[in-house]
């Protein structure tokens, strides 16, 4: 990249915040992916879209104070970071490990201004999250840590101003419990959080939406180049919410998913492994996926989770977190057959695994567009809440895959008409930055 403006901003992005590889990482694939279009509008350069566009609105750093069950006083850092309102409230999800800081959420909340703009809802961009553990911890300790970080939360956020989600470590049991705080404080019944139960104004499909969206996107990205998910052998790293799922919707699309893993390894099954025993294992009896093999003699364990991507493949879903695809996992995944990697997870692979996949022609399906159904069915929550009715599964699922639909025509689109056919990541990121950047435009040095 030639683009003397563009080198300068990201030169800036660096300086600025030295110290997070990971924003660092996000802000220059999704800018160095934008010269076609800085280059035919100048009136974005003029507008200063760039720089404004990669510096978060505002960043909330905030004491997490909780007390364990020995009754000791327990602290951790919770952190908001409110990207960009231009096309909506802030919304995006709440992590728990304890690898956030700053720059996780921070990266997220940058790829998450993209991510909700495909959507085609009014969504502007956030990510929150706390340096919290909740491995071991007891469901009276998850409360108490949930409660206060709601408590301080609250100040910041309301259905039409910042809406926050799950994202690792928080799924339904502490979304209620921040959604109970929450209401205890304000004193009101109000969508401010997604991924409610369903019996107090959560959605159907919220809780499958962003597997069954990788795989639905998946799906349009073969069937445009001439291929289909049937008869197919898949590996999903993780086994939390976005991996069970796409289990589920790629195995009913025809496909089988020979290996799965956590933190520490992976199963290999070559009989295919059923989600349903994945549910049983992590949410029912909260146990490691090496468990699995004890009930499936045709299992094999293997500790080390990036093993994973050795296991010959067609089709790779890393649905686990940032960074766990490196060039030699990508190499060896190609190695091995595989001609296609679609993202569950937020930013999985690293540049180098990228270039990988570029160099090498696969078929290559970046987080922001193919695990945006998650956010997506957050939305249709919020519609759902606002118009106070519940749509069924099934509509909830039709508007889910028809959304993915037109989430993977619009990168197909934008990465013909700048050049770029087939690099979906180039049209993801120019389709996600030109709605959002239209909108800056038109509101001003704001
Ligand atoms: P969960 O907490 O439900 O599951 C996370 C899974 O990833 C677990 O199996 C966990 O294993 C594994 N994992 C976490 N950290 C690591 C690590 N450092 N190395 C290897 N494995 C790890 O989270 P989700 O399924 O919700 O999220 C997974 C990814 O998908 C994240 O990147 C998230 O941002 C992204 N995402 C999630 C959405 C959602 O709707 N939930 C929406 C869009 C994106 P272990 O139990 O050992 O920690």
């Amino acid at each position: 990249m030639k683009n003397q403006y563009l080198l300068g901003v990201i030169e800036t992005v660096k300086k600025r915040n030295a110290g997070e590889p990971e924003f660092i990482q996000a802000v220059t694939e999704v800018l160095e992916s934008l010269l076609p279009v800085i280059e035919s509008r100048p009136d974005f350069v003029e507008a200063g879209i760039i720089e404004r566009i990669a510096e978060p609105e505002r960043q909330i750093i905030f004491r997490v104070p909780w007390t364990d069950d020995n009754g000791r006083i327990q602290v951790n850092r919770g952190f908001r970071v409110q990207f960009n309102s231009a096309i909506g409230p802030y919304k995006g999800g709440i992590r728990f490990h304890p690898s956030v800081y700053l720059g996780i959420i921070k990266f997220l909340g940058f790829e998450q201004v993209f991510k909700n703009s495909l959507t085609t809802l009014p969504m502007g961009g956030a990510k929150g999250g706390a340096d919290f553990d909740p491995k071991g911890k007891s469901d009276g300790e998850i409360m108490r840590f949930c409660q206060s970080f709601m408590t301080e939360l609250v100040k910041y956020i309301g259905p039409d101003c910042d809406v926050p989600a799950g994202d690792i470590g928080v799924g339904a049991r502490e979304i209620g419990y921040m959604f109970g705080q929450y209401k205890r404080i304000r004193n009101e019944f109000t969508g401010v959080l997604t991924g409610k139960g369903l019996n107090y104004g959560g959605s159907l499909a919220r809780k499958e939406a962003t597997g069954y969206g990788l795989c639905y996107f998946t799906d349009e990205m073969l069937k445009a180049n001439g291929k289909s998910i049937a008869g197919k052998t898949v590996i999903i790293s993780g086994s939390g919410n976005v991996a069970t799922y796409a289990n589920q919707k790629f195995t009913e699309f025809g496909a089988k998913v020979v290996a799965m893993s956590d933190s520490n390894g992976y199963v290999y099954d070559s009989n295919g492994i059923d989600y349903r025993d994945i549910v049983k294992l992590k949410e029912v009896e909260h146990k490691r996926i090496k468990e699995y093999v004890s009930t499936h003699p045709s299992a094999v364990y293997t500790e080390g989770c990036s093993g994973i991507w050795t296991v010959p493949c067609d089709i790779a879903l890393p649905c686990a977190t940032q960074n766990e695809i490196d060039k030699q996992s990508a190499e060896s995944l190609i190695k091995n057959g595989c001609f296609a990697v679609s993202e569950g997870a937020n930013m999985p692979s690293t540049p180098e695994a990228i270039d990988v996949y570029m160099k090498s022609g696969i078929l290559y399906g970046p987080a922001k567009a193919a695990n945006a159904g998650g956010v997506a069915t957050s939305g249709l929550e919020m519609s759902q809440n606002s118009i106070r009715l519940s749509w069924s599964f099934k509509e909830v699922d039709e508007k889910l895959h028809s959304i993915m639909k037109s989430i993977f025509a619009s990168c197909d689109k934008a990465a013909k008409e700048y050049g770029m056919e087939g690099n979906y990541m180039a049209g993801a990121n120019i389709a996600g930055f030109l709605k959002v950047a239209e909108a800056m435009k038109a509101q001003g040095c704001v």
